[in-house]
């Protein structure tokens, strides 16, 4: 396959309404950017068929691929396949067995099918079909005149799987080279202090590292080509040796997706189990380690102390404490942590208390002060954070702090030395 220069045109009134975010656009960049595909333009127009008829004009005049998301419902404001069909001067065909596919899909879920929805099962001619098992809208590839067409529908949950089974598959076997691509996930270190480190890395041809940050995090992806995908693989793993030296703990896995898998996964592993003691997050924390699939085997209890009574009461917090130095102190959060160990019998005790604002801080404690702490074993590792930006940042003081207690949680277990040089 020759290099393609990509454009991603994304259809839904919605979107230009600021009613629901762009996600796609970001998705399939960083996809094809892995897949070694250029994207040089992103542009989200509404479900008019006039001014989407012009984009995708243009965007035929100045891209071989071009992936138009959203708008292959069953109802006339889904305009996508239409209009894309009229300018390429494509026919549809009625599919037999699309349409039986889409009359199963309803069967199954207990709805009448009504005649528009067999809109859908109307097929450009030619065109290769992505199986919709997440939703009714079949996605589409078409070609014309050495440009690809890529047709894909708009829910997320439709659109991720039919990317990761349908499209990505198609153009891997295009490649005459191909290209595999693992994730690094680093967490507790700064996306710019990270690039002075990895500086030479990221300037690497192949494979490439990309950098990707998110609050708190970021994700390294390396992607090679090689003539076959074993040594394409050898060629990151060998990468990934060279992050290693350099990031040390501070890569929390391969190939995972979030703070929370590994904690869980790590945890099940070495039969060990954790509880959890909350104030300012207000049980954010039992709420992450409950997303992650099999957790019952690992989380117990999770207790929400929110006021100091609570603190007092159900993990005997003293009151001398609370009256001197104050809940959100690193002594608060150690009695918190012990008080749940007697109380859970986990073998990981993690609390934390902090001041998630935008009101409470003051200037020996400001607003982002949080105290973290990990009992485990009859010993304690407790730790000061601040992480206001600015005001009004409780979403981000709250999630920081959660994943802050899952990666200490995670250096206890996976790092040996950091519990022993942290331990109380
Ligand atoms: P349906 O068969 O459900 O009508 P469709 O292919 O016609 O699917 P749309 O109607 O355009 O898709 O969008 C359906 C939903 O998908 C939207 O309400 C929105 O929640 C989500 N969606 C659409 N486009 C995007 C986008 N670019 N980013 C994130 N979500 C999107």
């Amino acid at each position: 396959m020759k290099k393609m220069n990509a454009e991603i045109i994304c259809v839904g009134t919605e979107i230009i309404l600021g009613d629901i975010l762009n996600t796609h656009s970001q998705f399939l960049s960083q996809e094809l950017a892995a897949l070694g595909i250029n994207v040089y333009y992103q542009t989200a127009v509404g479900d008019n068929d006039k001014r989407f008829s012009e984009i995708l004009k243009n965007a035929l005049d100045r891209s071989d691929l071009i992936f138009l998301t959203g708008g292959l419902g069953p109802t006339t404001d889904d305009i996508t396949k239409e209009v894309a069909c009229k300018l390429l001067e494509i026919p549809c065909h009625y599919h037999q067995p699309t349409a039986e596919k889409i009359k199963c899909y309803f069967a199954r879920s207990g709805r009448e099918i009504t005649q528009n929805n067999l809109k859908q099962a109307m097929i450009p001619e030619n065109a290769y079909i992505l199986e919709n098992n997440w939703g009714t809208a079949p996605g589409l590839i078409l070609q014309k005149q050495q440009k690809t067409l890529v047709l894909l529908p708009g829910p997320p949950r439709e659109l991720r799987p039919m990317f990761e089974y349908g499209v990505k598959p198609y153009f891997q076997s295009q490649l005459a080279q191909p290209i595999v691509s693992k994730n690094v996930r680093v967490f507790g270190i700064g996306e710019s202090l990270l690039e002075t480190k990895i500086e030479d890395l990221v300037r690497c041809v192949n494979p490439t590292v990309a950098l990707y940050a998110k609050d708190g995090e970021v994700l390294i992806r390396v992607t090679a080509k090689a003539e076959n995908s074993q040594k394409a693989e050898k060629i990151i793993d060998q990468m990934i040796n060279k992050l290693s030296e350099r990031l040390d703990t501070h890569i929390y896995g391969i190939d995972v997706d979030s703070l929370q898998q590994v904690v869980v996964r790590t945890l099940t592993e070495q039969n060990k189990t954790i509880a959890t003691a909350e104030s300012c997050t207000g049980g954010l924390l039992a709420s992450k380690i409950t997303q992650v699939p099999g957790s019952s085997n690992v989380f117990g209890m999770g207790l929400i102390t929110y006021a100091n009574q609570a603190k007092q009461q159900q993990l005997g917090v003293l009151e001398t404490t609370l009256d001197t130095v104050g809940a959100v102190s690193e002594q608060t959060a150690i009695e918190m942590a012990q008080g749940l160990y007697q109380k859970s019998q986990a073998d990981f005790c993690v609390s934390i208390t902090g001041i998630a604002g935008p009101t409470g801080g003051s200037e020996e404690k400001p607003v982002g002060t949080v105290y973290i702490a990990v009992a485990h074993q009859q010993k304690i590792w407790c730790k000061q954070f601040h992480f206001a930006r600015n005001q009004n940042e409780r979403d981000y003081i709250r999630d920081l702090s959660c994943l802050n207690a899952l990666n200490m949680v995670r250096l206890t277990l996976q790092c040996q030395d950091t519990f022993e040089k942290n331990y109380q």
